[in-house]
């Protein structure tokens, strides 16, 4: 990687692991990661937020799977963002496919909740990818661009330096395919300029924009040697500590090569 942009990985626990499971996942990362100069964010599920950051010792980021865009109030089983503060966490994840298509959550839904994500304090980690159908139609390009636009409508260039965008192609998340690293590529850099004609060459270069969709230790470093790809969002591989740590160190040896 030949920026200044620190890489970014994130573990996606998804609705994985029971507390015990949970506990010990964390406290293997722990032990096992050699990640200086990366910034490293796991993403456990609801219950166990407080007792997993309890257990973080080092610069390991807190995140949630996903928030409310309220005060607290009557929104019977959802999460406000006083409360993920409550529980420690820095950073949120927006527009997860999985909440896209399995939920149904619609880019204004997603607008909504990136904007309260930023306007209170939280790393956001916008979410985005085309589905298979969109891929093979050719249209790539354009659902990115779609999301994205939707998804930032009304952020600053000054709360863009608190968004990282996860570029997850749809048919490789939890399939095991993944996008060839000149593809990956390829999309991360017309993001990069979508973000350039939006806001700033300045904001451009400095976004972070990681790549999801069946990334292991065995394809992290092809990816993450691209020059637009700046980390991961992972998730299968986020509940194994060995795999997890090996991606890590990926995107710490994407910064000398
Ligand atoms: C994800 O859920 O964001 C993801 C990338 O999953 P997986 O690594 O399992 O494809």
């Amino acid at each position: 990687m030949s920026t200044l942009r620190t890489p970014f990985v994130g573990g996606n626990w998804k609705m994985n692991t029971n507390a015990a499971e949970g506990y010990s996942l964390i406290d293997s990362i722990q032990k096992q990661m050699q990640g200086n100069g990366v910034d490293v964010a796991v993403f456990p599920p609801f219950p166990y937020l407080m007792s997993i950051g309890n257990a973080i010792q080092n610069q390991t980021v807190l995140g949630a799977q996903d928030l409310w865009h309220s005060d607290n109030g009557a929104f019977t089983g959802e999460v406000s963002t006083d409360m993920l503060k409550d529980c420690g966490v820095k950073a949120v994840l927006t527009g997860h496919s999985e909440r896209r298509h399995v939920i149904g959550e619609s880019d204004g839904l997603v607008n909504q909740k990136t904007k309260r994500a930023l306007e209170t304090g939280f790393i956001a980690v916008l979410c985005i990818g085309e589905q298979l159908e969109e891929r093979e139609a050719g249209q790539t390009d354009a659902v990115n661009e779609r999301q994205i636009r939707a998804g930032l409508d009304g952020v600053s260039e000054s709360q863009l330096e608190s968004v990282v965008i996860a570029y997850e192609p749809v048919w490789a998340i939890g399939t095991g395919k993944t996008a060839t690293p000149e593809d990956a590529q390829d999309a991360h850099a017309k993001i990069r300029e979508l973000i350039g004609q939006m806001y700033s060459p300045a904001a451009a270069s400095a976004i972070r924009i990681i790549y999801g969709g069946s990334m292991k230790p065995g394809n992290a470093p092809e990816l993450m040697a691209m020059p637009d790809i700046d980390g991961g969002l992972i998730g299968g591989a986020s509940l194994k500590a060995e795999d997890f740590c090996g991606i890590i160190s990926a995107a710490q040896g994407s910064l000398v090569s």
